[in-house]
């Protein structure tokens, strides 16, 4: 089957799911949103208000600096797929619980072994531990393993992960946008160097 429709087919089944109680305060799950031939996967952490009433990942404030970041690699939203280790909005933006990540990861499971990504980008600690535990690296903290690359086996393909912050944490935080920046331009200059594309032909 295509790409698309075994992404769409996880997609019906995050929209209507009750695995874990998160679903019983959404008002629309958030399964990712992009391009299914992106050769990069963009994993944040939940949903948060914005995205919970749009049911897009990314759309609020924290989406507005990942399209920009995102633009000044020369890419865009509908070129790369963008989702979350959790697909529901925690109550009042809390963090997700370990059974949530848990119970939920399976799906991120199925569409990265869809997708097939050749470059994974965690931002920030939700993600970048969960990817790191699967890859069987260590994992202190986020400010100390971001903004550089590793070579890892993910669900038996071998890819490279690329941690950064997670662009919420710059609102808080304005000197963290610059490290963004330069984590995003390292994206450019040097994982995407020799690829004309981000999205496979
Ligand atoms: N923060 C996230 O981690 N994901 C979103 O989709 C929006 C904000
Ligand atoms: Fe299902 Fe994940 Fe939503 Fe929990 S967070 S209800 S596991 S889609």
């Amino acid at each position: 089957m295509p790409k698309k429709e075994t992404l769409d087919a996880v997609a019906s089944e995050v929209t209507v799911c009750t695995k874990c109680s998160l679903w019983k305060s959404r008002k629309n799950a958030v399964p990712g949103a992009g391009s299914p031939k992106s050769r990069i996967i963009f994993i944040g952490e939940a949903p948060g208000s914005s995205e919970d009433i749009k049911g897009e990942p990314f759309v609020g404030t924290a989406g507005k600096l990942l399209d920009t970041l995102l633009s000044q690699m020369e890419s865009s939203r509908d070129k790369v797929f963008i989702t979350n280790v959790v697909k529901c909005r925690p109550p009042k933006n809390r963090q997700p619980k370990p059974l949530e990540i848990e119970t939920c990861t399976p799906y991120l499971d199925r569409q990265m072994l869809i997708i097939q990504p050749e470059l994974i980008v965690t931002l920030g600690s939700h993600s970048t531990s969960y990817i790191f535990s699967k890859a069987t690296l260590p994992f202190s903290s986020i400010t100390r393993v971001r903004g550089k690359p590793y070579k890892a086996n993910i669900l038996g393909s071998q890819t490279t992960l690329f941690p950064t912050l997670h662009p919420a944490s710059a609102l808080y935080h304005p000197e963290y946008k610059e490290i963004l920046e330069h984590d995003f331009q390292q994206l450019k200059t040097r994982l995407l160097k020799n690829r004309s594309k981000v999205n496979r032909t």
